[in-house]
């Protein structure tokens, strides 16, 4: 009986490309970046025109 000696490792682009389909549909997601220059933040949204989910927006400082 032989071992599996594939292991499957996840490249960046696959991981980059999980990042952007719908884990409900399978659909690609949309990505909206709204930059506050007051607070120095971006708040990412990212949702799923097919099925209509949103994700929590996530918010990154610039500084
Ligand atoms: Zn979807």
């Amino acid at each position: 009986m032989e071992a599996i000696k594939e292991i499957y490792t996840p490249t960046t682009q696959d991981y980059a490309e999980n990042l952007q389909t719908c884990c409900l549909c399978g659909g690609k997601l949309s990505f909206k970046h709204e930059v506050d220059f007051y607070t120095l933040t971006v708040k990412e949204e990212c949702g799923c025109p097919t099925c209509g989910i949103k994700n929590n927006p996530l918010v990154y400082s610039l500084q």
